[in-house]
């Protein structure tokens, strides 16, 4: 089955008892039982939901894996995944990440014994020099939030493997989908989504994914999951089922948006540094040409005017890029990621990757794009 046909019947089955073709919400908790411990599949409903079944059954098809597992938020799923690790082990991750994966690591899972290092996964010896004894998970965000930069999934992946198989490699997803990149067949053996984004895509719901190949993750996995309890609800799986099965063609619209959005600022006279993947002058522009289908609805960029008045004054005035947190919706959206999304960053370590207070973040939407111009231009001239 090829992709765009996976999003919409990948795992999934009409409903038994009617041949309803959409999953109904099965909103219960629990499963009546013919004799104690005999039941039809489902005991109770932190363990599994067959609403929940079938998104995960989703979840697995589209990222190539044998089992996916939703969670209660994007956060839900990266705990599930340091809680495969017990003290002293060692995580290596990117030094570009998502505002609440560096919280979560450096203020939740430090104090119980965890390491990290954070390195600038452009360069594969960065990641491998970083390896030790003690390395159990390699932790990768690409494209990064918010300066897009691109590690490159295969190339680190295989390294890590000579120098040690049993360290596990997660791929923060989010940024790029399934519909761009593909990292369990690039070697990886996690993929986590904030499905809060673009896999749901409706800005619509908080939502976590893994998805693994390997039958005996997928289990230790799924006992953290019921152990831990952070599940996605029956309607939330029901909803990004239902954001699923247009993925791809919002993504389709979400590239070719992006694209004359990253081209639009940089050409034009007000703005500075743009960062997409898809600009033949992005640092990793080849890597990011081999690694994904296409560069996204993700655009960065700087004001000539670097200060902070002038940034909020973009910031305010944006009529259709609606100023919000999060990202891969429908509707387009504008972010500071100092003051929003990356506020949990201290300010040394956002200033030594570049996230300054001038870094401004679009989410592109699927509007008509002659729209999304005329708002940047309006916004850019005030
Ligand atoms: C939003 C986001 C998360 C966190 O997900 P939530 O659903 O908000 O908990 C993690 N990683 C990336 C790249 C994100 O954009």
């Amino acid at each position: 089955m090829k992709f765009n046909t996976k999003t919409i019947h990948g795992g999934q089955k009409h409903e038994e008892a009617t041949g309803a073709v959409m999953p109904p919400i099965f909103q219960t908790s629990t499963f009546a039982q013919s004799s104690p411990g005999e039941h039809k599949g489902y005991g109770y409903a932190r363990g599994s939901n067959p609403t929940r079944t079938a998104l995960e059954n989703s979840f697995a098809a589209i990222e190539n894996g044998t089992n996916g597992f939703a969670f209660a938020s994007g956060m839900a799923a990266i705990d599930c995944v340091l809680r495969l690790l017990k003290p002293g082990d060692e995580v290596v991750a990117g030094d570009d990440l998502y505002g609440g994966t560096y919280r979560m690591f450096t203020q939740l899972f430090h104090k119980y014994g965890l390491e990290f290092s954070f390195v600038d996964m452009n360069a594969v010896e960065n990641v491998t020099n970083a390896i030790t004894q003690k390395t159990k998970l390699v932790w990768i965000e690409t494209p990064t939030n918010p300066l897009m930069k691109i590690a490159d999934i295969a190339a680190i992946t295989s390294a890590i493997k000579d120098i040690n198989s049993a360290i596990l490699v997660a791929v923060d997803n989010t940024f790029a989908t399934p519909y761009l990149q593909q990292p369990l067949t690039l070697g990886a053996d996690i993929v986590m989504h904030s499905a809060t984004k673009y896999l749901g895509g409706h800005s619509d719901l908080v939502m976590g994914a893994l998805m693994v190949k390997d039958a005996k993750l997928a289990e230790e996995i799924h006992f953290i999951q019921f152990a831990a309890g952070a599940i996605a609800g029956p309607m939330d799986s029901f909803l990004a089922l239902r954001g699923v099965k247009t993925l791809h063609i919002r993504m389709q619209r979400h590239c070719e948006n992006g694209r004359a959005v990253a081209e639009f600022l940089h050409n034009h006279l007000k703005v500075g540094e743009v960062y997409y993947p898809g600009l033949e002058n992005h640092p990793n522009y080849e890597i990011a040409k081999k690694q994904m289908k296409d560069f996204g609805g993700m655009v960065s960029f700087k004001l000539k005017d670097e200060s902070k008045a002038a940034a909020f004054k973009f910031l305010e005035n944006t009529k259709i890029f609606t100023l919000a947190e999060s990202l891969g919706g429908v509707e387009s959206l504008v972010n500071h990621p100092v003051t929003m999304s990356h506020a949990s960053i201290p300010e040394e370590e956002r200033l030594k990757v570049g996230v300054t207070d001038a870094v401004i973040r679009l989410s592109v939407g699927i509007e008509d794009i002659e729209d999304l111009l005329a708002d940047l231009e309006q916004a850019l001239n005030l």
